[in-house]
């Protein structure tokens, strides 16, 4: 078997299928499409038809290759972790907006998962303090490592929300929680079938872990910083109504890059 039939007996997209060739061969995804008539090692052919086994079954490809690209980096993922969407990078746009580069900050990160947020802000702001949080310890060590990866420093604390965030105020806290409705049929679509229900899921309309997050914010918040979650295209005017509710102030909704409603924050008053 060469390259090209390799990718031709795929019977997966093809972008895919150069994916997994690459992964299996070492090349890299051009050097796959341009040699098509080289060999393929045993090892590599074997590697390759294992990968696009689990494909056809579904799984995510991130998982299969055991990484995904956020903001830059290369992230380690696995089964114990959201695989990071590209609509959260309007998340870390939105809090580097409020980080100054030159000042000595302290951030929050909860439900920090694979570490994403975290390791992003931390990369983009050195001189910011992250505390970043999980109540899944196999999902901290995930993070971890891609902290390693990256030599990027977060305090990693293991618990639920802000149960298990030191008694401090901070310049930011982000989020993105589960906020998907239980029994919500897209669960049963695409990667979401693979990854874990925890990280999505969070009751019957989806709000719960944004509910006791706004709730508890503002006693974690200094005077004049924000609060910004991550929800659901069909949220946003729910979670407003919560930021406003909790005595947020400058309370506000911003797109992705797709329009869709996917990020919402409002700050504490400075009276
Ligand atoms: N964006 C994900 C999805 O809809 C959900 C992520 C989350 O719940 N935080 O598939």
């Amino acid at each position: 078997m060469n390259l090209a039939q390799a990718l031709a007996a795929g019977g997966i997209e093809p972008r895919e299928a150069r994916l997994l060739l690459a992964e299996a061969t070492g090349l890299s995804a051009a050097a796959v499409l341009a040699h098509g008539e080289r060999e393929l090692a045993e090892a590599a052919k074997a590697r390759y038809l294992e990968m696009v086994a689990r494909r056809r079954e579904g799984e995510p490809i991130a998982y299969i290759l055991g990484r995904r690209e956020f903001y830059g980096l290369s992230l380690a993922v696995g089964p114990a972790v959201l695989i990071p969407r590209p609509e959260t990078e309007r998340l870390v746009e939105l809090a580097l907006e409020r980080l100054p580069l030159e000042a000595d900050t302290i951030v929050a990160d909860l439900g920090t998962g694979c570490g994403a947020i975290a390791l992003a802000i931390k990369k983009h702001r050195p001189r910011a303090r992250l505390v970043a949080i999980d109540e899944s310890v196999a999902a901290l060590e995930v993070a971890a490592r891609n902290a390693t990866q990256h030599a990027l420093a977060v305090d990693w604390r293991h618990g639920r929300w802000f149960e298990a965030t030191p008694r401090e105020r901070f310049d930011l806290i982000v989020a993105n929680p589960p906020y998907v409705a239980a029994g919500d049929p897209h669960l049963s679509m695409g990667d979401v079938r693979f990854e874990p229900p925890g990280a999505l899921i969070a009751g019957s309309d989806g709000l719960d872990a944004i509910r006791a997050i706004v709730r508890d914010a503002p006693a974690f918040l200094r005077e004049g910083t924000w609060l910004l979650l991550e929800h659901g295209g069909t949220q946003d005017a729910a979670v407003r109504a919560m930021l406003l509710d909790a005595g947020l102030a400058d309370v506000a909704t911003w797109p992705d890059l797709a329009a869709i409603a996917r990020v919402s924050g409002g700050k504490l008053k400075s009276d």
